[in-house]
């Protein structure tokens, strides 16, 4: 094992070899759209693993293709496990992440559920860091733009049949990326979906995995066809109650109160979401996390106290909802302008990443 575990922040054990690319591309220019998850740096973090070798041969290499096996484990078996995260530039030039601690404790939670063997978490920020810092060159300055990083662990045993895999890769890919919605803060458009469900209490809800996504992809085309740019999931066995959208968390303000579903087993446990609810515990601001029925949001509606809708995710921060269609009707919320909470935390989120606000919580992480 060349890994060993350190108290210390910052001392390194994986022993990144690094290869640097001879052929680096141009960098995208100001002027460039950054069309989310497009384009990508010159390196990427690769680290294998083996059974009774643990991980080893951590490296950075320059970005290529992975040669797999056609029986690979992944390709049949969906065994695979991903993160998203942000590199942030702050105007003093400083890379800033945020948070990425909560991402190596959730990238082992996912594993376990998931029987992908533990990452060390120091050894998942540390490469992270460490790519982060190669392609340092490609973290946008423009407002609104960063770097998506994509921490990622794929089963590669070539092998038929289902069991955990005995070999893995863990790789980190880099885009440079602008706003997850082109259309900005601008109010997006839900639908509930009552028909097809995407988990279950006991299934991988909880687990950020492939597999949720491709159960979630009939519905959401089927949104699309309709004019909404996002599904909203509702539980899986009664149908009834809220769960989360897409790729984001969801919440509401009812009656001045901030409402989120609770974390149940079958709904992605965000960072985002876990931020929005320190934030506004902050502001002394009234939060539950407890199980939301869809009547529940339209009876509130009718009686005008569904006051503010969002939703929270790495990629859009939070993203105003400016409609939700349950059934046969559709609630407009705020006639399709920002609320009050919902600009607020996204102004704060933001301004504490890019290192303008003072971060006394301990979420900003400098890459060095
Ligand atoms: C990643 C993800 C989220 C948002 O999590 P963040 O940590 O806030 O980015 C929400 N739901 C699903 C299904 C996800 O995969």
């Amino acid at each position: 094992m060349s890994v060993r575990k350190s108290e210390q922040e910052d001392i390194k054990v994986l022993n990144i070899r690094i290869e640097k690319t001879t052929n680096p591309k141009p960098l995208p220019t100001p002027e460039n759209p950054l069309k989310f998850g497009t384009i990508f740096t010159d390196h990427m973090f690769i680290m294998n693993y083996e059974t009774g070798k643990g991980w080893h041969d951590a490296r950075i290499v320059p970005y290529q293709p992975i040669v797999l096996d056609p029986a690979a484990m992944v390709f049949h078996y969906g065994q695979e496990m991903f993160e998203g995260l942000k590199a942030y530039r702050a105007d003093d030039g400083r890379v800033l992440l945020f948070r990425p601690d909560m991402n190596a404790k959730r990238t082992n939670n996912t594993n376990k559920r998931l029987c992908i063997p533990e990452l060390p978490e120091e050894d998942f920020v540390e490469a992270v860091k460490a790519v982060v810092k190669m392609d340092e060159a490609w973290v946008p300055t423009k407002p609104g733009t960063s770097l998506y990083i994509r921490p990622f662990i794929i089963a590669t045993d070539p092998f038929l049949g289902v069991r955990p895999s005995d070999t893995y890769q863990f790789i980190i890919i880099l885009s440079p990326v602008g706003p997850y919605y082109p259309e900005g803060l601008d109010p997006v458009k839900i639908w509930i979906e009552d028909d097809y469900v995407r988990a279950v209490k006991g299934g991988i809800g909880e687990a950020k995995t492939g597999g949720n996504y491709v159960a979630s992809m009939a519905a959401q085309v089927k949104a699309h066809d309709e004019g909404y740019s996002q599904v909203l999931w509702l539980d899986g066995v009664e149908r009834k109650y809220i769960e989360e959208v897409g790729a984001m968390n969801i919440f509401f303000k009812i009656n001045g109160t901030i409402v989120t579903p609770m974390l149940n087993g079958s709904i992605l446990p965000g960072i985002t979401r876990n931020s929005v609810i320190a934030l506004c515990k902050e502001w002394g601001l009234s939060v539950e996390e407890r199980r939301v029925s869809a009547q529940e949001l339209v009876d509130a509606y009718e009686a005008g106290t569904l006051e503010e809708v969002f939703g929270t995710g790495t990629a859009a921060v939070i993203s105003p909802v400016g409609a939700l269609r349950y059934e046969n009707r559709v609630m407009q919320i705020k006639d399709g302008s920002i609320g009050e909470y919902s600009q607020k935390l996204y102004d704060t989120i933001t301004g504490i990443q890019l290192g303008k606000i003072k971060d006394t919580r301990g979420w900003v992480v400098e890459v060095k």
